[in-house]
């Protein structure tokens, strides 16, 4: 269902409902004692350092995969934080340091998420790096080829790719690109979520088919939430793949991969101490202060359990000695 294009290619959240075979994986739990090697020796941190990136119990392993989910057709061996640090990932620095966040075509009020939340929640969490968001692209000036698959209006994903590297700025460590039109890689496939190029930091995602009008729904008073729930996420999760974070196959955790929307929608905001971890020593934030800048954001949009949440750590990182 899913597959690399090309090596450095990565079609991430992409469900073709034309392509049906599915390779069966099989996932082993990791134990308590892989969770924690995961996050590796956190002996010379001061306790507070110590404490965010340990396990005090706020934390879900990850579950076993229902059948149509992730792990269940992905066979993914785990990244630890010292196979990432070993990777040799491209960190921020030599005057790339900001985090782009380009609008293509339109965003209507109403279906589309607030962009101003996007940018603010970006900021939050990849703290304390600047996140600006571009001006958006209107659509006369897209270029990308443009097909009509069953009556909606589709971008083809992979011309937004070629052009998108030339267009990072200068201080731009990385650039995200976000379309309220849909998306598809190539002419066999129906279409695809987004797409990245994570050796050249940018991507496409398309937030078409978060808004239940997509399949013919009516918004109700949760549709707003729901939709910048699942704008956020993906963001912050594909702006994860671009500091060389792989899918987390510990915890419950942001960086999860996801083949369907409702699975998407099962996985929570935060990221475990093994992600946490290698987004801190590329993004250098103060982790009480970095979940303080989420609980505001939390807080102004009536995201409770989310804002509880970050609330606990703050109190268990400040408390310890
Ligand atoms: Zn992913
Ligand atoms: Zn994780």
């Amino acid at each position: 269902m899913q597959r690399k294009a090309t090596p450095s290619t990565w079609i991430i959240l992409g469900l073709s409902l034309a392509v049906c075979g599915m390779a069966a994986a099989v996932f082993v739990q990791p134990s308590k004692a892989d969770r924690t090697a995961a996050a590796g020796a956190v002996q010379r941190f001061d306790p507070p350092l110590r404490r965010a990136f340990s396990d005090g119990g706020e934390f879900e392993p990850k579950r076993e995969p229902g059948n149509w989910d992730w792990l269940a057709s992905h066979h993914e061996p785990g990244q630890t934080y010292e196979r990432w640090a070993n990777s040799n990932p491209n960190l921020p620095g030599a005057g790339r340091t900001k985090l782009y966040v380009l609008p293509i075509g339109e965003f209507a009020e109403g279906i589309a998420p607030d962009l101003e939340k996007l940018q603010e929640y970006t900021a939050a969490y990849y703290h304390p790096m600047p996140v600006e968001m571009l001006p958006a692209m209107p659509d006369a000036e897209v270029p990308a080829r443009e097909r009509v698959h069953l009556g909606k209006k589709q971008w083809k994903s992979t011309d937004l790719l070629r052009w998108l590297p030339k267009k990072l700025p200068a201080d731009g460590y990385a650039m995200i690109a976000v379309t309220m039109t849909d998306l598809y890689p190539d002419e066999q496939w129906n279409f695809v979520f987004g797409q990245a190029l994570t050796k050249d930091r940018v991507g496409v995602f398309s937030f078409a088919r978060y808004h239940p009008a997509w399949t013919g729904g009516k918004a109700d008073e949760g549709t707003e939430l729901l939709v910048l729930r699942r704008a956020t996420k993906v963001l912050t999760h594909e702006m994860g793949h671009m500091f060389g974070i792989r899918h987390c196959i510990y915890y419950e955790c942001n960086m999860n991969g996801a083949n369907h929307l409702a699975e998407a929608d099962a996985t929570p905001m935060h990221l475990c101490p093994v992600c946490l971890r290698k987004l801190h020593r590329a993004a250098r934030f103060d982790p009480a202060e970095r979940y303080g800048k989420l609980r505001d954001f939390y807080a102004a949009n009536g995201m409770k359990e989310e804002e509880e949440w970050v609330t606990k750590r703050i109190a268990a990182i400040k408390a310890a000695r």
